[in-house]
């Protein structure tokens, strides 16, 4: 994939790029690991200064920052400020919670016959973060916020339909007063990030971004017994049982699957109603689907913009058109519409059986699959029969089956009578494919730690 900014709204490429060549990466690598010796060194109060100045330059650039993402990406311009102001606060929640994070746990010393004992976390080195395209400023900054706060330093892989997006992050750094070499991106293809996994100036790596992806970065860390966090696909149900408010469950159940034009791994996608509210539901959601707007990215009116990349647009098609080629039937969209752009409209799917691949996959755009069930154990059979394990929204006021869905969802969160979100307070992660290890709160700042026991007589 070449790495250039092509304009999904158009298909007009903008600017392309040239990789970097092996020997630049090699430099960069070397910069990374020297400025590791020295950063590892500064305070918290000196590293807080920076991440603060960091979410003051995404404040005051939100509306230009945005732009420059619809233009990369197609997502609305509305849509990026909010992920602008976001990524703000994820920077200033570390800036104030690391040093409480990474503060030293103590022992109990007599227990271990030593004067002091404790635990205090330590960092890691340069992190290879490789990054996709669907949050580009988010997946970052949800990585770089807290490894900077713990004293590692980011070498980032960004997907190569974001160059202009990549290349500010670097840049947002070092204007914050990050040291030289703290975090650098590497403009390079997806072919090349093996040899920086295997480089042993690199000491861990994260990904998000697709299945395929994610094993192949492991596989590559595990042969070098580096550690990992991965964040793969989701195809998150969204469980409806007949005591909820189905009118606010079926506008919120449009909101989460039209998130990002659909383009998201924690938008809702199999949606998993009781019969007793099915007939209900099915005609809510479905003017609710019909309701959001398809159009310019940059309109503020516009709830859907194009989908990001011509070949995203042609695998929601290819799975669309197999489920109706083994007997589903489309209730709403279903159709590109003409004209340029990768725009797809929402789309809602009954009669998904097993043998459909959209049963099994992961859909990266507005479609969603409805399924009628009877009873509980129906719903959570159904909500779970998938390798992914991301996400799982369940709507019910009965507090027992509340508890079930809490205890019985096998997902990384489950949230109810809401939508599957991410906070910086909250962790973030999935289980079975969907990944391992967890982003954000006070676990995603120990994911790049080394947890050191200190043992003093
Ligand atoms: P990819 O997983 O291909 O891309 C994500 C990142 O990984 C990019 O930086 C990409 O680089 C890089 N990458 C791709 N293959 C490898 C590899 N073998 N080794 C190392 N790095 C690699 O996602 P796509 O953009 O192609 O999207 C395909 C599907 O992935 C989607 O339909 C969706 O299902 C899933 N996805 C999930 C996301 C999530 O948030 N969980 C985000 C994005 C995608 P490059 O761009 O240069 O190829």
């Amino acid at each position: 994939m070449a790495i250039a900014t092509i304009n999904p709204a158009t298909g007009k490429t903008e600017q392309t790029f040239d990789a970097l060549t092996d020997a630049e990466v090699d430099r960069r690598i070397e910069r990374a690991a020297a400025a590791f010796a020295g950063y590892r060194r500064t305070g918290m109060a000196e590293r807080a200064r920076w991440m603060n100045a960091a979410a003051g330059v995404l404040e005051d650039e939100a509306d230009e920052i945005a732009v420059m993402m619809t233009t990369e990406m197609g997502k609305t311009v509305k849509a990026a400020r909010a992920e602008v102001l976001k990524c703000a606060h994820a920077c200033r929640y570390y800036a104030e919670h690391a040093a409480g994070f990474l503060a030293d746990r103590p022992a109990d010393a007599a227990a271990v016959k030593a004067g002091r004992a404790f635990t205090r976390y330590r960092p890691l080195g340069p992190v290879l973060a490789v990054m996709p395209w669907n949050f580009p400023l988010w997946q970052v900054i949800r990585f770089a916020a807290p490894a900077l706060m713990a004293g590692n330093v980011g070498l980032l892989k960004h997907a190569s339909n974001v160059p202009r997006t990549a290349l500010f992050l670097e840049e947002l750094f070092a204007r914050a007063g990050f040291p030289e070499g703290a975090f650098q991106t590497l403009l390079i293809g997806s072919g090349q990030v093996e040899a920086v996994l295997r480089d042993p100036r690199v000491r861990a790596a994260t990904l998000t971004g697709s299945e395929p992806a994610g094993r192949s970065v492991a596989s590559i860390a595990g042969d070098e017994v580096k550690p990992t966090v991965l964040e793969l696909g989701g195809s998150d149900p969204f469980v409806v049982m007949p005591s909820a408010d189905l009118a606010r469950a079926a506008e919120t159940a449009a909101t989460s699957r039209c998130l990002n034009h659909g383009q998201s791994c924690i938008s809702a996608k199999r949606f998993i109603v009781d019969e007793r509210a099915a007939g209900e539901f099915e005609e809510l959601f479905v003017a609710a689907m019909r309701a959001q707007k398809v159009g310019d990215p940059n309109d503020d009116d516009t709830d859907i913009g194009p989908l990001a990349t011509e070949q995203g647009r042609a695998d929601v098609e290819e799975l669309v058109q197999d489920a109706v080629e083994h007997g589903a039937t489309v209730l709403c969209g279903g159709r590109r519409p003409d004209g340029p752009g990768w725009y797809y409209p929402p789309t809602v799917i009954t009669g998904i059986t097993p043998e459909m691949r959209m049963f099994r996959e992961e859909v990266f755009g507005p479609v969603a699959s409805l399924y009628r069930v009877d009873g509980i154990d129906e719903a959570i059979a159904l909500a779970n029969a998938t390798d992914f394990g991301l996400g799982a929204n369940a709507w019910t006021t009965d507090e027992g089956e509340q508890e079930r869905f809490a205890n019985e969802l096998d997902a990384g969160q489950v949230f109810v009578n809401g939508m599957v979100t991410s906070f910086p307070e909250l962790p973030f992660g999935g289980v079975k494919r969907s990944g391992y290890g967890r982003e954000l709160s006070d676990l995603g700042i120990h994911a790049f730690c080394n947890a050191k026991t200190i043992w003093i007589s």
